[in-house]
């Protein structure tokens, strides 16, 4: 088909609770889908105006005829990439914006009804889709990947062993792609949603741990769609397969706005390669458009977000980039260099083709390069090792799907950098020469590959699950909660929160983490165990998880919270957590019988609550705020005495978030935030 342009929207979002406070003045103004924004310091003659696909206007609230809600941004373009989707093209949606402009609220949303981005629509969507349009003939399959760049490094957000740092590679037939990403096997939405609150969890737990700033990292999370036809007549089957790749850029202020120093300096530098190598391919790809040319060289390979996105930008696949835009007149400069991205982003058309049948054919490509390479070994006089049978083609025991991003060949216009691996183009005429060691390394890879192409739909659900367990483990080990009611973990299974959890447990006390970022905010529960007595685990029988326990019960007596680095039930690490770091004892009050939970810092250790350094217990109240080592953050909620809080009509009072713990953190130290 015609290229078809990148689809670009706008959306600005209500003022947040510190420029409301601040008086600030809204800049931008919008007429249908044209935006306007007004230079504060030149009212008069100073306003600017862009017309994009979309305006969305949501910086008031439903009562505003003019509102674009959560629903209209998805019913806009969430629908319309899904139905390309359904047709058999790749599709992409990026937030672009800077930080706390509102990418993740577009993307992801919060848990609250009509709060939801456009991921969760879409795979709720894809599910319902998938449900009312399956038959025996036509059959459906859906695997998801979650990764984030952080630092030009790839980070694997389902797969708890990875640490980060996996390799982006290309290959010839298969494009750039990330080298050993899990993809796993999905067959509900609510195994998508687990994922995605699974990944989000792997991403908070890295960012707090590492001290990472979220907003430096980009979050793609990419669902790969295969529709299988069969005829019932010729009993012939053709298959189409689109990957949809939905993507949270990092923030696009400039590193040194956010008057970032040192390391995180260092780290704005690499973030902005990756935004700012998308903003070289952007210019370029739009200027090949207005001059109506191929693109000579496009800088796709500088970074490693281009680069995974090569396709999706200007290549094939169909397109949506959504430009979130800050009211405020303090943030007019960075906000009129979002409009001026985005409406350069505009000409950008891309050529996107209709995914049909491309398992065949890969599998067939693949093959001849097997071939082909160990050809090549063998006039090198280099021995296979072992393992390349594992290539021979399984007659027909195959669910194929596509692994990622198909190239489209009249795209590969971009030079290798010169470290880049050597790539083989199918013409031996143009192919650098592969020494033994990569062209071992190209078969191993490419064999692997194969592998995963042939893999049936059984092998893909039991890696699903296996990886779930390990995940879930993983947080068990760091005493993350993960059930809604508090159960421990090695107790019968409990039902799985639908979507972005935790809830928080009926009565036990507990602590949420808080974040800077609100995405990353109240998604880690840790419980404060009750009492003197707790299950011992493993007590019940695996093979009847739901079923009352094998022997008589037994108790143990509890140790208390130990919160630290080694031997400990909360699992923390980074900048100033000792081994031993603290405690939470929670004892019944002798009178009323409720749990009364008190922190015990350990010596030297670095453990704040409401702003204060504490060296000695201290009992805590609902609504308190810790911080634990530098970057840990918590909100310690007793549910009991909450709820007789809010009985007694006590007054909300401000947010108990992040912001409020750094600032009387700061207040504490004699420095004025309002300065
Ligand atoms: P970003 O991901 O761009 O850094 P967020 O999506 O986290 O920004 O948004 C920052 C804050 O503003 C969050 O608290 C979010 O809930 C809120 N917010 C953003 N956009 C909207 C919107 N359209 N409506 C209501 N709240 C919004
Ligand atoms: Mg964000």
């Amino acid at each position: 088909m015609a290229g078809a342009s990148v689809k670009v929207a706008v959306r600005v979002r209500p003022f947040s609770a510190r420029e409301s406070s601040r008086q600030a003045k809204c800049v931008i103004q919008m007429q249908g889908n044209t935006t306007c924004i007004t230079n504060p310091k030149l009212p008069k003659d100073g306003t600017k105006h862009f017309t994009f696909d979309y305006s969305y206007w949501s910086h008031t609230s439903e009562e505003d005829p003019n509102f674009a809600s959560q629903r209209r941004v998805y019913q806009d373009i969430g629908e319309e990439m899904l139905a390309h989707a359904f047709e058999g093209y790749n599709v992409c949606i990026l937030a672009y914006g800077q930080t706390g402009a509102g990418k993740s609220y577009t993307m992801m949303g919060r848990q609250e009804p009509g709060q939801r981005g456009i991921i969760p629509q879409l795979c709720e969507d894809l599910f319902a889709r998938m449900a009312r349009e399956g038959s025996p003939e036509l059959s459906f399959s859906v695997e998801v990947s979650y990764l984030e760049i952080y630092c030009e490094r790839v980070r694997d957000l389902l797969n708890p062993k990875s640490r980060g740092g996996l390799r982006v590679r290309e290959h010839p037939l298969l494009g750039p792609y990330v080298q050993d990403l899990s993809r796993l096997a999905v067959a509900s939405f609510a195994d998508i949603a687990d994922l995605m609150d699974s990944g989000n969890k792997a991403r908070t737990v890295a960012a707090t741990n590492m001290n990472e700033t979220s907003s430096r990292s980009h979050a793609v999370f990419s669902i790969v769609f295969s529709q299988r036809r069969q005829d019932p007549l010729s009993e012939l089957a053709t298959e189409k397969v689109s990957r949809i790749s939905l993507v949270d850029l990092a923030g696009s202020e400039r590193a040194d706005a956010s008057g970032a120093k040192g390391i995180r300096l260092k780290e704005g530098a690499n973030i902005n390669k990756s935004l700012t190598t998308l903003g070289k391919v952007i210019s370029a790809l739009a200027e090949a458009t207005s001059k109506k040319k191929k693109p000579e060289f496009i800088p796709y390979r500088d970074s490693v977000l281009t680069w995974l996105l090569k396709e999706n930008l200007g290549g094939n696949s169909r397109t949506a980039m959504i430009a979130a835009l800050s009211p405020a007149d303090c943030s007019y400069e960075e906000t009129l260099s979002t409009l001026r991205y985005a409406d350069r982003t505009k000409q950008i058309r891309c050529h996107a083709v209709i995914n049909e049948d491309p398992n065949a054919r890969l599998i067939r490509e693949l093959r001849r390069e097997v071939t082909r390479l160990r050809e090549l070994l063998s006039a090198q006089g280099e021995g296979f090792g072992g393992n390349l049978g594992a290539c021979a083609p399984p007659p027909s025991r195959r669910a194929p799907h596509l692994p990622p991003g198909l190239t489209d060949p009249s795209l590969t216009s971009s030079a290798p950098p010169s470290t880049a691996p050597p790539t083989l183009n199918g013409d031996p005429g143009l192919e650098p020469p592969l020494g033994p060691t990569e062209a071992m390394e190209r078969l191993q890879e490419t064999e692997k590959i194969i592998a995963e192409l042939n893999e049936t739909w059984e092998e893909k659900l039991r890696r699903t699950e296996a990886l779930r367990l390990e995940r879930e483990a993983l947080l068990a080990e760091m005493g993350v909660a993960l059930r809604e009611d508090g159960g421990t973990v090695g107790g019968p299974p409990q039902p799985l929160t639908p979507l972005f959890t935790p809830k928080p447990p009926k009565q036990t006390p507990h602590l949420v983490n808080l974040n800077e970022d609100p995405l990353m905010s109240e998604c880690l529960l840790y419980h404060i165990k009750d009492g003197i007595t707790r299950w011992v685990g493993g007590l019940w029988d695996p093979q009847t998880p739901s079923g009352p326990p094998l022997g008589p019960p037994q108790f143990v007596f509890s140790p208390p919270g130990r919160v630290g680095r080694v031997d400990v039930d909360i699992k923390l690490s980074g900048p100033s957590i000792q081994d031993q770091h603290c405690l939470f004892r929670s004892c019944p009050d002798p009178s009323s019988g409720e749990a009364v939970v008190t922190l015990e810092p350990c010596e030297g250790a670095e453990t704040y609550v409401n702003g204060k350094q504490v060296t000695e217990p201290v009992v805590l109240k609902s609504g308190s705020r810790l911080i634990l080592g530098q970057n840990h953050v918590f909100r310690f909620t007793h549910p009991e005495q909450a709820r007789r809080q809010r009985e007694r009509g006590a007054s909300p009072g401000p947010p108990l978030d992040w912001n409020l713990a750094q600032r009387e953190l700061l207040e504490q130290q004699g420095i004025d935030m309002r300065l």
